[in-house]
């Protein structure tokens, strides 16, 4: 039997397939079919449906079987007779069903704590194709982190589609793990601003590495109306400051949508000046891709391609001074970090740095930092 799995999209989709791997290599699922792929697909940018496309067609001149899951199948995008479906809430029926007992591919695996959203921002299909939230059992999710600590993985990235969909259960998580296991950690994926305004003690617990990546998505309130967030700049200011007091070397950063329909000069002009003052770290930016069914697809365009194009040249070149800043800032501190491939290890304020010895994966590191070159930081283990 041989299934090859290929992931498009969000850490959620990277999730479950390492989860669907193990169980199809355990013959737990879809052991009469061979010579196949799955593909665990997203149709949450046009890019991303046409990956997806791309990926079905190179299997079926191939002479492959498909088994196709994930974002695109549920709203009816693709429809193929050759192709075998595994709907998106079968796929988490199957994946959530038991306490997950595999050896993950990655130095710090993912933990799914949920799956779905129902807050309807204008912008995102995510909600009529992933539908409500389901939050994963917390035995379950302690069982998996268990197993894993068990084996000397120390770093764990708590995901999901939206985890701020998961309210207390983040904290019942990490508060958990500082008793059963003081000496793991955990990143938190991608987070919602409107949780964090009551929540922004759990970047402060002992157990959670800091790095926040904060789905700030405009900094013009006019366009977070628009977009129906539930954040102001204001907040998004004040998250930032706030952890930047508690630890001046915190990663804050975050993603931005690029050319929302509402967006003209004026707006994109507000977000820029804004970025330009917030002391990020990173940011991830996109351009604003139109999915049919959601409202903003609705609304007319302000600026023009050119002009969205321009934006986000301005954009890119304002992130890149930004990363080197935060870079250089952090040259002559001593950093956690967690050993990755060869000599190159991730700091807890999410740094990629090349050091002087190789250290086991999955290892815990100190790390002093050195030096910048050619946009590479250096160090030395400590
Ligand atoms: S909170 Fe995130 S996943 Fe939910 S609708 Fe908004 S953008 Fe989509």
């Amino acid at each position: 039997m041989s299934i090859e799995i290929k992931t498009v999209g969000c850490r959620q989709n990277q999730y479950e397939s390492i989860i669907l791997k193990n169980l199809i290599d355990k013959k737990l699922i879809f052991k009469d079919i061979n010579n196949a792929i799955l593909i665990n697909s997203c149709s949450v940018t046009s890019r991303a449906m046409r990956d997806t496309r791309k990926i079905i067609n190179q299997a079926k001149r191939a002479g492959k079987n498909i088994i196709l899951t994930g974002c695109v199948i549920d709203k009816n995008i693709i429809e193929d007779q050759e192709i075998i479906y595994l709907s998106n809430s079968e796929k988490h029926k199957i994946v959530y069903k038991d306490a997950n007992k595999y050896d993950p591919i990655l130095s710090r695996p993912m933990i799914s704590i949920e799956t779905g959203c129902d807050k309807f921002c204008s912008y995102c299909i995510v909600p009529y194709l992933r539908g409500k939230p389901i939050i994963r059992e917390f035995d379950k999710i302690t069982d998996e982190i268990s197993f894993l600590a068990d084996r000397g993985f120390v770093e764990f990235v708590l995901t999901g589609t939206n985890i701020a969909m998961a309210g207390n259960l983040i904290r019942k998580i990490l508060n958990w793990a500082n008793k059963s296991y003081s000496d793991i950690r955990f990143r938190l994926s991608s987070m919602d601003p409107d949780y964090l305004k009551n929540n922004i003690d759990i970047y402060k617990k002992p157990n959670v590495v800091h790095t926040a990546h904060i789905s700030m998505q405009s900094l013009s309130n006019n366009i977070l109306i628009d977009m129906k967030r539930r954040h102001k700049f204001e907040d998004i200011h004040k998250i930032t400051h706030t952890l930047l007091e508690f630890d001046p070397l915190f990663a804050v950063g975050g993603d931005l949508i690029i050319g929302f329909p509402s967006e003209g000069q004026y707006e994109f002009e507000e977000t820029y000046r804004y970025l330009e003052d917030l002391p990020l770290a990173y940011v991830h930016f996109f351009e604003y891709s139109d999915r049919n069914g959601t409202l903003a697809s609705t609304m007319g365009n302000k600026c023009s391609n050119s002009e969205i194009k321009e934006h986000i040249h301005k954009v890119q070149t304002l992130v890149n001074k930004k990363k080197k800043a935060f870079k250089i800032k952090n040259i002559g501190h001593t950093l956690d970090a967690i050993a990755l491939n060869d000599n190159r290890v991730l700091t807890t304020n999410y740094l990629d740095v090349f050091v002087d010895k190789i250290t086991p994966r999955k290892s815990k590191v100190k790390i002093h930092v050195n030096n910048l070159e050619e946009d590479k930081l250096y160090g030395k283990i400590v």
